[in-house]
């Protein structure tokens, strides 16, 4: 029997890759090896979501020190000093890198930091030419920012960028309609810069609830964001210290900073997969079966570069799945279905199963919807309104769907999640009591259908 330097050989460590490190080797006793190019956490927790959302917090002050006054509190926001935030974020991610690399220590997973490719089936190699032959390969590389070919997009900056600038910008340019780019737009936003947001298509947030993504940008236009919809960049161009953007629809601005998050593509360029056989889809993403398993049956994917729902929660039960099915022989398919995610707009926007378009698709669908001003912010003189909606199957009376616009909208889907997921009717929502006085109770006294469609 050949003996490999490894069980598994796992290349990349983000969020997928390192729960299946640990999973295999703590709990399946296998010999890991994980080879990580860059910082230890991957896009989740070095670029990406905590990052994110720490920015977020930041940029949520100035409207929660407004409101402070209102509530009778003598005091002001004297400026931001994004060197001291930057600082203590460098540090809050250290820590987490730290932690991640400890997890895996203990765990028994030995750690490269180096880039890796796959040289046949069972072998990699590290850049520094060292080579490891393993039983088991998954990669587990992430995706990328993309780009769009467009002339000066060399000026723009990606997400990747953002968490390092030298200095806030003054006017920003947000490129794109998605998750990444209404994020950064509004917490540029928040955090005093003038931000405008271009977009080619309709309406921003493509793919959610559209009642839901309206009151979004609704929300974010009152803030003081320029939306442009129906709008994309023709190019950009140096103007000084500023760059210039030429829009198709005949705008000319300058900007301080462009930042284009117009989408993701997976990492699997360089690697070495095509030349063994190993499936890529249009975009370059592995193609995987329900197992995680690539066309060459010892090389496993999951996560960003599978390109399948392109959240950290799923790369992670991804990645534990396959440890599952390969390492502790309990064959784990990780279904995705029932995934609800939550957009770090403000207000936030929670999301979990069918929108109206397509619970509309299948079939008879009570909506039920409820706008209303929230008692924290009405009492700050505030006009904000939390949208609620469910949309409910005439037919077995279960809830297809959940939409909340609001603050802490994303804590809420996450319990909404779980009943829905359970196949909740309309009748278990509305024999639950409200707990009062609180937005989510909006959720449980839904009486009266808006509309039948
Ligand atoms: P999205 O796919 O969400 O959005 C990409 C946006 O860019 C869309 O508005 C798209 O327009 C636009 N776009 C794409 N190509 C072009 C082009 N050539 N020219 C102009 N516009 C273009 O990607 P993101 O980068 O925002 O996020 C990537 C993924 O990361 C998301 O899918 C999500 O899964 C994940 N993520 C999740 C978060 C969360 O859970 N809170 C936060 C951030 C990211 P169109 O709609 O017309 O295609």
């Amino acid at each position: 029997m050949t003996q490999f330097d490894y069980d598994l050989f796992v290349i990349g460590g983000g969020s997928g890759g390192v729960r299946a490190a640990r999973i295999a080797a703590a709990e399946g006793g296998a010999r890991v090896g994980l080879a990580e190019e860059s910082r230890m956490g991957g896009t989740c927790v070095i670029r990406g979501c905590v990052p994110k959302k720490l920015m977020v917090y930041a940029s949520e002050f100035p409207g929660q020190i407004e409101d402070a006054r209102a509530y009778g509190w003598d005091v002001q926001a004297r400026g931001f000093d994004w060197d001291r935030f930057r600082t203590t974020l460098e540090a809050e991610l250290m820590r987490l890198e730290t932690a991640y690399r400890s997890t895996l220590k203990n765990a028994g997973v030995t750690i490269h930091d180096a880039r890796a490719t796959v040289l046949d089936p069972h072998t990699v190699q590290l850049a520094s030419g060292q080579r490891f032959t393993t039983k088991h390969i998954l990669i587990a590389t992430g995706g990328r920012p993309f780009v769009p070919d467009v002339p000066g997009a060399d000026l723009a900056i990606t997400s990747n960028e953002i968490f390092h600038l030298p200095a806030l910008p003054k006017r920003a340019l947000v490129v794109g309609g998605g998750y990444i780019a209404s994020e950064f737009a509004c917490i540029l936003n928040g955090l005093g810069v003038e931000t405008t947001q271009y977009y080619r298509g309709a309406q921003i947030l493509r793919g959610f609830d559209d009642e839901a993504c309206g009151h979004v940008a609704n929300a974010m236009l009152a803030a003081g964001i320029e939306i442009h919809c129906g709008t994309d960049v023709l190019r950009l161009e140096r103007a000084g210290a500023a760059i210039r953007a030429v829009a198709t629809d005949g705008l000319e601005a300058s900007f301080d900073l462009v930042l284009y998050a117009t989408g993701r593509m997976p990492n699997s360029a360089g690697l070495g997969l095509e030349a063994l056989g190993v499936a890529l889809g249009q975009n370059g993403e592995v193609k995987v079966n329900d197992w995680s398993q690539t066309a060459v049956p010892s090389i496993y994917a999951v996560g960003d570069v599978t390109d399948r729902v392109n959240l950290t929660p799923v790369a992670i039960r991804e990645g534990h799945a396959f440890a599952d099915t390969v390492f502790r022989g309990v064959p784990t398919r990780f279904e995705h279905v029932n995934i609800a995610s939550a957009v770090f707009t403000q207000p936030e926007l929670g999301a979990m199963g069918l929108t109206e378009e397509e619970a509309r698709a299948l079939g008879p669908t009570e909506v039920y919807v409820a706008s209303f001003r929230p008692m924290k912010t009405l009492f700050a003189g505030r006009q904000d309104r939390v949208l609620m909606k469910l949309l409910v199957s005439v037919e077995s009376r279960r809830v297809l769907g959940c939409h909340v616009v609001g603050a802490g909208a994303g804590e809420m889907i996450q319990l909404v999640a779980i009943a829905i997921g359970m196949g909740a009717t309309k009748e278990d929502f509305d024999r639950t009591v409200a707990v009062h006085p609180t937005m989510a109770e909006e959720l449980v006294t839904l009486r009266k259908p808006t509309r039948v469609i």
